[in-house]
């Protein structure tokens, strides 16, 4: 009997995780034929403003797929138009395939959250689910337990172990307003990607004013972020002003300081790779801390920022010897907006106010009491940091 696969998504942009993962699913399972189907309105995501147009996704999946006379893709929900439910795909796959073995794929969340999706048992009157999991043990019993209940109404279920290190659609748009997606995407995607400046590729960031920083800013970062990154920026003006520094400086760097911090360990090494920086032993073993580094890397490269933001932007976590007065501004605008809630805050906020070096010493001995209770590596800046204030007799008091 034929099979035919169903892999549906928004695909935007497509990127080498999903070409992979549909080879991977052709060949694991033994298909006919692949449709992938680019969804005009996804009932489980809303795209992001300015967004590029269903049929330039689907311009981007054809060019990600390339010659593969197994994998096709189809414009089935596109021409229905209106929000894509799944059910109505699968029976108009029923139709034009009456008598295959029709596989829907999903990741393990839309299969955990399968119940709730638009009449599931339609779906499981049509066609088959195919999961591809990761190797999680946590995740594979939650799945193995949907598994049985579904099979036990009578449906079939594969799994199917997902091989591919995966990038998410939202990370490769940060990475391609970094400029170092092109390892992440199919060949001709780049290209087409800039030729028609989607996502944000064919604006210029350099010489933003604040306000369209913030608003850039606040777009690339994670959603819980955003009170952060406003509160040290607001934090960051009103120390520079008590203190003596710029406050046009300190507020661009405040905002910049987390650029990059959304993006995991893998992203962070790859941004350095793209930009060609050699790392040492600890931020390669603890890339985790890279953003400080990656951060300031691309307010320079992508915002044009001088070399004073960009240097508040690199010291921000770790912190280093002979720091100058907007780099310990936001250090300690970091540690001490409004939003941070923790032990001795307070007395950091009030040392901020009358003694600056003071409340940046509190700040790194903190840090370094926390790591060491973790039992966690120190970053030897962060040592250098305190040993210079030593050195220099700073107290706290
Ligand atoms: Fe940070
Ligand atoms: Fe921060």
């Amino acid at each position: 009997m034929e099979r035919i696969g169903i892999y549906g998504g928004t695909f935007n942009p497509p990127h080498i995780g999903h070409i992979r993962a549909a080879e991977y699913a052709v060949q694991s399972l033994g298909l006919s034929k692949l449709l992938m189907i680019p969804s005009c309105i996804s009932p489980h995501k809303r795209l992001p403003e300015d967004s590029p147009t269903p049929e330039q996704r689907m311009e981007m999946l054809k060019l990600a797929v390339g010659d593969n006379d197994k994998i096709e893709i189809s414009d089935l929900e596109l021409r229905r138009g209106s929000t894509s439910y799944t059910y109505e795909t699968v029976e108009e796959v029923r139709k034009l395939y009456p008598n295959a073995e029709i596989l829907l794929f999903m990741g393990t969340d839309m299969f955990l959250s399968f119940d709730s999706w638009k009449n599931p048992d339609q779906i499981l009157q049509n066609a088959a689910l195919a999961v591809f999991y990761r190797g999680d043990p946590g995740e594979i019993s939650k799945i193995r337990e949907k598994k049985a209940f579904f099979e036990e109404k009578g449906a079939a279920v594969y799994l199917a172990e997902n091989p591919v290190t995966d990038i998410s659609s939202t990370d490769l748009r940060r990475m391609l307003v970094f400029s170092c997606a092109e390892s992440f995407l199919c060949p001709g995607v780049g290209a087409y990607i800039r030729q028609k400046g989607l996502y944000g590729t064919g604006k210029n960031y350099q010489n933003l004013s604040i306000e369209e920083l913030e608003s850039v800013v606040t777009a690339l970062l994670k959603p819980n972020r955003v009170a952060h990154v406003l509160g040290c920026r607001r934090t960051a003006k009103e120390l520079a002003e008590l203190h003596g520094a710029d406050p046009v400086d300190a507020q661009r760097a405040a905002l910049l300081h987390d650029i990059t911090k959304a993006l995991d360990g893998g992203l962070q090494l790859t941004l350095c790779r793209e930009y060609g920086i050699k790392l040492d032993d600890f931020s390669t073993n603890n890339p985790k801390t890279l953003h400080a580094l990656t951060g300031s890397l691309v307010a320079r490269r992508i915002f044009g920022e001088n070399d004073a933001v960009v240097a508040a932007i690199e010291s921000h976590t770790t912190g280093k010897a002979d720091m100058n007065t907007l780099e310990k501004i936001i250090y300690v605008a970091d540690y001490m907006e409004p939003n941070r809630d923790f032990p001795g805050v307070e007395q950091l906020r009030q040392l901020a106010w009358t003694d600056l070096t003071a409340a940046l010493k509190m700040g790194l001995e903190m840090t370094l009491a926390m790591l060491k209770e973790q039992g966690r590596e120190i970053s030897p800046e962060s040592q250098m940091a305190l040993d210079f204030l030593s050195k220099k007799g700073v107290e706290i008091c």
